[in-house]
């Protein structure tokens, strides 16, 4: 084993947004190459997932995903009010692996090591509460763990991330088509993993009629078989004839090519960085679709790795509290002719600011001391 663990500069990659520290973790004589980003800790340590992908195009392309992942990171902690800054890390893949080893899984124990606590990671895209023992292995740095009391939180985070999408999806629901329920509302889900099968389960048993792909035939099977759920191809999902489009799968879905696709009024889902560029936010406002902020809608996962220990009800009770915040920001967003993703960042950034005030000794106090 050979790990080299170094700190880049990458004030000059056009992802940069003050990050605090981006490291690289590369292991050759295993196979091993990660990137974990520090976006942000002026609320607290940075928490936010690992991901575990095979189908990275470049190494720049890994790390520009860990850095737009983690300031994302930053904005969710920040509006989902928990005491934790943003962070994320990558575990770039062979081409057709279906896994991390679980040497992969130590050595990125070891890189969160490294940052000796201003890192927490957790799951995300393709890992899973196993894994997490085996980066516990070596760093105590770690989430989503398995609990001796299957009724409390704080192990796979998905069932809340989907359980909170629900919530979101209800909002748009609500302020786009007057609707209180998602009864007869049709929903195309893109991603049948483990958020989007979850969130097709909740979607099914209120009564929406659901439309699903996936790159796995036998995820989309198995919404079929038990959701009653109609198969579409992936190719066809941007322009799905339906009331919701929720992409469950991986970001920049909303892009130059896809956008003029999109006949859903609304866009609710899981998948974080759904949006290419900013300005995509503002295309879909022109375009009278609703979106539901990516890293909003999808907070309900890291809430629960922060209440960790409670009651599954009690964390759901503090999930149904999504839905009202998304409202306010439909309702914000409507007000002052802004895009609902720009709102979102307005108002994470007044909250980091305040933290960062809070943080900073007072001047004037200061001087006359
Ligand atoms: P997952 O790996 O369990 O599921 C992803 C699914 O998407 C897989 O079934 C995969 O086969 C499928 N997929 C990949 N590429 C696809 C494509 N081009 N078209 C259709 N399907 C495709 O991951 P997950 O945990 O369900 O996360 C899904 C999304 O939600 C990710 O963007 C993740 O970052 C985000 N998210 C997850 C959580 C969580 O708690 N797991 C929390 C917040 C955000």
């Amino acid at each position: 084993m050979s790990l080299t663990i170094k700190t880049i500069d990458v004030s000059n990659h056009p992802e940069f947004d003050g990050h605090q520290q981006v490291i690289r973790a590369e292991d050759p004589s295993i196979g091993f190459l990660s990137f974990i980003g520090v976006h942000d800790t002026t609320i607290g340590p940075a928490l936010g997932g690992c991901r575990f992908w095979t189908r990275y195009d470049s190494e720049d392309d890994a790390l520009t995903d860990v850095m737009r992942l983690s300031r994302g990171m930053t904005y969710k902690n920040a509006l989902a009010q928990l005491p934790l800054g943003g962070g994320k890390a990558v575990i770039v893949g062979a081409e057709g692996a279906e896994r991390p080893t679980d040497e992969h899984l130590r050595a990125l124990g070891q890189a969160v090591e490294s940052l000796k606590g201003t890192y927490i990671t957790a799951e995300d895209v393709g890992m899973s509460v196993a894994f997490m023992q085996i980066i516990n292995e070596v760093t105590d740095h770690v989430t989503g763990l398995p609990q001796n009391d299957e009724s409390v939180a704080g192990a796979d985070p998905s069932p809340f991330t989907s359980y909170g999408t629900l919530r979101g999806v209800e909002a748009a629901v609500k302020v786009k088509l007057g609707k209180d329920s998602v009864e007869g509302v049709s929903v195309a889900i893109a991603g049948m993993g483990n958020v989007g099968m979850g969130l097709a389960k909740l979607l099914h048993a209120r009564g929406a009629k659901l439309f699903v792909c996936d790159i796995r035939e036998n995820k989309v099977q198995e919404a079929v078989e038990k959701f009653g759920a109609t198969a579409i191809a992936i190719e066809d999902f941007m322009s799905a004839d339906v009331d919701v489009l929720a992409p469950c799968a991986l970001g920049g879905i909303i892009n130059d090519e896809t956008i003029d696709l999109i006949k859903a009024p609304i866009v609710a889902g899981a998948a974080n960085n759904q949006l290419a560029r900013p300005e995509h936010g503002k295309m879909l406002q022109d375009k009278g679709i609703l979106y539901a902020p990516d890293y909003v809608i999808n907070a309900g996962g890291v809430i629960s790795i922060a209440m960790t220990g409670e009651k599954i009800e009690t964390v759901n009770k503090r999930l149904d509290e999504l839905k009202a915040t998304l409202i306010d920001i439909f309702t914000i967003s409507q007000q002052r002719n802004k895009p609902t993703a720009q709102v979102a960042d307005e108002m994470a950034q007044t909250i980091l600011e305040q933290a960062a005030k809070a943080k900073k000794p007072d001047a004037k106090v200061q001087a006359a001391q």
